[in-house]
């Protein structure tokens, strides 16, 4: 697997995506992300700071900041670890396109790829809440999987 993460993260990774992975759509993103010829880094944070940084290929993920969208649905941890990989998997040239191509709502047309595709259909097959823009509130939350 060329994913480097600290041992402390691998329970919270391993947790997330046996969750997420209940999902057929995740299940082929996380296939794609573990066997990918590029090397991924994990880091976690307890800040709610989910982001990919495409320069060093490191996802950061905060395992216990869950989601409050502004439909006043919720969204766990694992979810948000799922938008990060789905960002992960793209190409760098298409992923730096995407990103800077504005789109209304939803701050640039790679958030909105990943928020309209692989975040939706596994919070629809999860139970959890959709998003429909790039917005929503932090709250802590005691698993990886909890809302
Ligand atoms: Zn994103």
């Amino acid at each position: 697997m060329p994913i480097v993460l600290p041992g402390r993260a691998r329970a919270d990774y391993d947790l997330a995506r046996a969750y997420l992975t209940r999902d057929r759509t995740e299940s082929r993103l996380f296939a794609r992300f573990e066997s990918s010829p590029r090397t991924f880094h994990l880091t976690t944070n307890n800040r709610g700071d989910d982001h990919f940084d495409p320069a060093s290929n490191t996802i950061a993920w905060d395992p216990y900041s869950a989601l409050r969208t502004t439909r006043g649905g919720t969204q766990s941890p694992a979810l948000g670890l799922g938008h990060e990989i789905a960002h992960a998997i793209e190409s760098p040239a298409r992923e730096a396109a995407l990103s800077n191509h504005f789109r209304a709502g939803y701050d640039n047309a790679e958030e909105a790829r990943v928020i309209r595709g692989y975040e939706r259909q596994a919070a629809r097959t999860l139970g959890e809440g959709v998003r429909y823009d790039h917005r929503g509130s932090l709250y802590r939350v005691h698993t990886p999987v909890s809302r």
